[in-house]
């Protein structure tokens, strides 16, 4: 069994240094020591610094949220790879579907971000997902085959195995509706198939896929119990304490007990 892998995504919160630091003091302390589940916090980039602070001492990883592909330059607004890093990063979150829908982001610049990502040795979180107009018109796994082409391209099966993937349904993030077990399983699975044509059955097995719309503590045990799902991308209830510490419990309970 994959270690599961539980990140909390803040987003555009909370709205203080202040705020983030209880929060992640909070997560910290609720975590302890035992690395039985990956944890990863992903707060905004201007809190990267004093989060890494407060997390020193504890298993718990940082993640940036995006990424600009650039090393260095004129790129007014953008983070290097490399600036995660210094600030403390052990994983940045890339293609969000709030980056693809709301800004524009493409496969290609996804691409380009993973590519420069591995260069600084930084775990990606690659999001990918089909919105409700797709999924109704039976589009979800066109949709994805053609996310998972274009983002991952290029890539070797040893780079392959080090990259996370969040499968991640735009219909349910933010939204309070949540894939059932099946849907995602399903999803999870034609990814995992997609994985293992492309870079064989070795790599698909290594590879973590998330699950991410709505994970809340009370239907997280059920979609991580299934086969193919490996982790959730926490949205809104990464940012209670109570709530995503209530997840992560139910990642080492499924942990302890095994998959099927
Ligand atoms: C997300 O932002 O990646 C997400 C899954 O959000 P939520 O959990 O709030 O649906």
């Amino acid at each position: 069994m994959r270690t599961l892998f539980i990140a909390g995504n803040w987003k555009m919160n909370p709205g203080t240094a202040e705020a983030a630091i209880s929060l992640a003091e909070a997560v910290k302390a609720g975590v302890g020591a035992s690395a039985d589940v990956r944890v990863a916090l992903c707060p905004p980039a201007v809190f990267l610094n004093r989060i890494d602070h407060v997390l020193e001492g504890s298993p718990i990883g940082l993640g940036g949220q995006n990424m600009y592909w650039k090393p260095e330059g004129a790129f007014t607004g953008e983070t290097s790879g490399a600036m995660l890093v210094d600030a403390g990063c052990t994983h940045v979150i890339l293609g969000h579907s709030e980056r693809r829908h709301g800004m524009g982001e493409t496969d290609a610049q996804v691409n380009a971000k993973l590519h420069a990502a591995l260069a600084v040795q930084l775990i990606p979180i690659v999001c990918i997902g089909e919105t409700k107009d797709e999924r109704l018109a039976d589009q979800t796994e066109d949709v994805l085959q053609g996310q998972l082409t274009g983002s991952l391209a290029g890539l070797s099966s040893e780079q392959m195995a080090g990259v996370v993937l969040a499968y991640e349904p735009v219909w349910a993030i933010g939204t309070g509706l949540t894939a059932t077990p099946e849907q995602a399983q399903n999803a999870h699975a034609f990814i995992r198939g997609w994985l293992s044509e492309q870079f064989g059955p070795a790599t698909a097995a290594r590879v973590v896929v998330q699950y991410g719309g709505s994970v809340k503590p009370d239907n997280a045990a059920e979609l991580l119990a299934c086969p193919d799902i490996d982790g959730a991308l926490v949205g809104g209830a990464s940012l209670k304490a109570a709530d995503f510490l209530g997840i992560i419990n139910a990642a080492r309970d499924v942990t302890a007990k095994g998959k099927a």
